[in-house]
């Protein structure tokens, strides 16, 4: 199984979210300063002076928020505007009178400064704590700078609440999308090997079939031939003719009824599985017993063992030795004179993994596709069967593991076994079926 996702990342950007806002935020300025301006209409100087001031306001923090932006650190530019408006802001009331319509501005700048970096907060404790101050100062009602104080902090704080639920909402609907992603790729993996498995499954009911058919007359053609040739090397002195049958055609005829029952008894084994019960086992001891059992076809090799501390796993033992002497006799007859064949031992964290590696030719991404089908090979006829690694396919994820190939023509190949400390036993109903097929 693939680790489930790790958490989300943060998903509201504050940067970004402040060039979000800034157009909205440049026209309620703009539509603010206006109605502040058209209050004093008739009075001509003190209405200029308004407009005036907040033009050079906007002005400056259009500066500030585009040129200054680029060059300076955000936070800086974000204080220099604070002070900008604050200070504007404030001249405005002093000299203007405190209306209604420039209070307006306070509770509206929270809308802004909500949490932003951090010291969001700070300035905004800076901006109210000004504008009542200069309020206060310069005589106006107390209750107007508290009213829209108020209203301020309230604005500050539901804009900064709102924010924090939609952050955590976004982070949720991301997780959930990963996870989705996440088990849609399990599924589908699910579905590869469920389609992999049935695959293997009509293979191994057609193979026992055809095991079936062939083993009972192989039985006595066996037992017939043995007794023909052992009658015959008893009888002495033999015809020419004959002597040539002892001596060739007979032992030939043997050797090639051996090749037949070894491939029956590997079709047998693939349609079935070994009976082999579940046992307690120590997979190093059995990487070296199958290279023991290989040495013969390895001697033109340096043949290597790399054993690491992978403690006993529950399983069929025989049959990883069987999937390990195919392996090896494999990585042997690709590996030419003087090459490396290394097998090799580790623990992983839910199990452990054994590796085959050698310095052969290697294989080309065609071998590499069909590698594991049933009497796939490329061998000349009469050396290969095409049936041992399907076997050795068949034997690892019946026992819930998996194998890795790593192939580059010409520079080697690896093939890894990952398997699981405890075995998987295989389903009553699919061993069933096999077996019934196969008796
Ligand atoms: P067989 O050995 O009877 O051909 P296998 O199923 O064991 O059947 O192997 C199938 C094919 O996989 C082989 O014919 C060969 O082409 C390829 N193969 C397996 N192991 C190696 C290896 N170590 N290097 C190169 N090719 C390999």
């Amino acid at each position: 199984m693939r680790a489930s996702p790790s958490k989300s990342p943060q998903v509201l950007d504050p940067e970004q979210v402040l060039q979000g806002l800034h157009p909205l935020m440049l026209s309620g300025s703009l539509l603010i300063s206006a109605a502040v301006g058209l209050q004093y209409l008739g009075q001509w100087r003190v209405m200029a002076w308004v407009f005036g001031a907040n033009a050079l306001r906007i002005f400056l923090n259009v500066l500030l928020s585009k040129v200054f932006a680029r060059r300076l650190a955000p936070s800086v530019v974000e204080w220099a505007r604070l002070a900008v408006n604050v200070s504007i802001l404030a001249a405005i009331g002093v000299l203007a009178g405190w209306s209604l319509l420039l209070w307006s501005y306070v509770p509206f700048s929270m809308f802004w400064l909500y949490g932003m970096n951090g010291s969001g907060r700070g300035r905004a404790l800076v901006y109210i704590g000004v504008m009542d101050g200069a309020a206060l100062l310069s005589g106006c009602d107390p209750f107007e700078p508290l009213a829209f104080s108020l209203l301020a902090v309230l604005s500050f704080l539901m804009t900064e609440k709102r924010a924090e639920l939609l952050q955590r909402s976004l982070e949720h609907i991301i997780e959930q999308r990963e996870q989705l992603a996440w088990a849609q790729g399990e599924l589908r993996l699910l579905h590869e090997r469920a389609f992999e498995q049935e695959k293997f499954s009509s293979l191994g009911l057609m193979a026992a079939g055809v095991a079936h058919e062939i083993n009972n007359p192989m039985a006595f053609v066996t037992s017939n031939v043995n007794s023909l040739y052992k009658d015959l090397k008893q009888q002495q002195p033999l015809a020419e003719p004959l002597k040539e049958y002892v001596d060739e055609v007979l032992p030939a005829t043997l050797d090639g009824i051996k090749r037949v029952n070894a491939i029956v008894s590997d079709l047998r084994r693939f349609a079935r599985g070994d009976p082999e019960v579940y046992s307690e086992y120590d997979p190093n001891e059995e990487a070296k017993a199958a290279l023991r059992i290989v040495q013969g076809q390895l001697h033109h090799v340096r043949a290597e063992l790399e054993l690491g501390e992978v403690g006993n796993v529950v399983g069929r033992p025989q049959q990883l030795v069987q999937v390990l002497v195919n392996m090896l006799a494999n990585a042997g007859q690709a590996t030419a004179p003087g090459g490396v064949v290394r097998l090799s031992t580790r623990e992983e964290t839910d199990g452990i993994r054994v590796e085959v590696r050698d310095t052969g030719m290697g294989m080309t991404p065609e071998t590499l596709r069909n590698l594991f089908q049933p009497f796939f090979t490329t061998k000349p006829p009469g050396m290969g069967t095409g049936l041992g690694l399907a076997v050795a396919h068949s034997i690892v994820t019946g026992q819930g593991g998996h194998i890795e190939v790593e192939s580059t023509p010409g520079k080697g190949a690896c093939f890894t076994l990952h398997l699981p400390r405890v075995a998987h036993r295989p389903s009553r109903s699919t061993g069933d079926r096999v077996s019934a097929a196969a008796a």
